[in-house]
């Protein structure tokens, strides 16, 4: 599944191919994702000019120019190709009109999976293709998107003015582990799986500890939750360098894939020694709200 830091490599890809575009045809291959697309998608959107692209927390936000805004979720296995005018030429002999994709051998599965074309003013093409169809596409009426159901109650961003205070405040009551907590959105945003052991793991903080216990009782936090802080945004920071993960089916816009998984210390590596100087503990993999999380025993408190 595309975590933060993939989504924003998403975001910076469509953001070189697509502003100051305008979009010349927009082709639905069917009429649902995850939800229903809108009613008249197609057609609200169509020679609307591209003016920027956002990113809140998971969702693409494409600002349009006359105010609309479509939303972008990548689901679980939706992913963007770009085709420059030129490359759209090479496919033009391959099968396919508007009924089917022609990008197949680009996009894989034959095409089969490739949901939505935005066709450009300048013969450019995006497609987006999601195998498992968990993504999402909205349209939001200008003005109208702090209102929206799926980002109303979305917390802070971990890149900006999040800091540990900010944190301290939302966890001073909690009895939830510090490990969901990070994952639970309204608390902040888009710390998935991956990071938030990898965060827990470089601070020393044992996933299962209670959140209210990394706070003060005067409320402000601890020394180790100001180290978490760091941490978290710093993870995420190096994963947005090197261009996402490489997990499961995602490929960037571009089509090449990440790295950052070879960065790893805790994630995926059971029973695997710990990677910190002189601890000697070993790596293990236990459960947490249905999700694997990655720990090492002996340092993590
Ligand atoms: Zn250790």
């Amino acid at each position: 599944m595309p975590e933060l830091p993939e989504v924003e490599t998403v975001r910076r890809g469509l953001e070189q191919a697509m502003v100051g575009r305008s979009l010349k045809k927009v082709i639905l291959r069917r009429e649902n994702l995850r939800f229903p697309f809108p009613e008249g998608f197609c057609s609200r959107v169509e020679g609307l000019q591209i003016d920027s692209i956002r990113r809140r927390a998971k969702y693409l936000l494409i600002d349009l120019s006359d105010g609309k805004v479509i939303l972008s979720h990548l689901g679980m296995s939706g992913r963007y190709t770009l085709f420059d005018a030129q490359k759209v030429k090479q496919y033009a002999m391959t099968q396919g009109g508007d009924e089917t994709s022609r990008f197949g051998l680009a996009t894989g599965f034959d095409g089969r999976h490739d949901h939505v074309e935005f066709r450009f003013d300048d013969g450019s093409i995006a497609v987006y293709t999601d195998p498992r169809r968990f993504g999402i596409m909205d349209l939001i009426e200008g003005g109208e998107e702090s209102i929206h159901p799926l980002l109303e109650s979305l917390g802070p961003e971990p890149f900006g003015n999040w800091n540990a205070k900010q944190l301290a405040q939302r966890l001073e009551k909690k009895t939830t582990s510090i490990k969901v907590a990070l994952l639970d959105q309204r608390i902040v945003v888009g710390v998935g799986n991956i990071y938030a052991c990898e965060a827990l793991y470089r601070s020393g903080i044992h996933p299962q500890r209670e959140s209210r216990t990394l706070v003060r009782k005067d409320g402000k936090p601890t020394k180790k939750l100001d180290v978490l802080v760091e941490n978290v945004v710093q993870v995420l920071e190096q994963a947005v360098e090197v261009g996402g993960s490489s997990l499961n089916d995602f490929a960037d816009v571009n089509g090449t894939l990440g790295y950052f998984g070879h960065h790893f210390q805790a994630y995926d590596r059971e029973d695997q020694p710990c990677l910190k100087a002189d601890c000697g503990g070993t790596i293990e993999r236990i459960t947490q709200s249905g999700r694997s999380t990655f720990l090492c025993p002996r340092c993590q408190r």
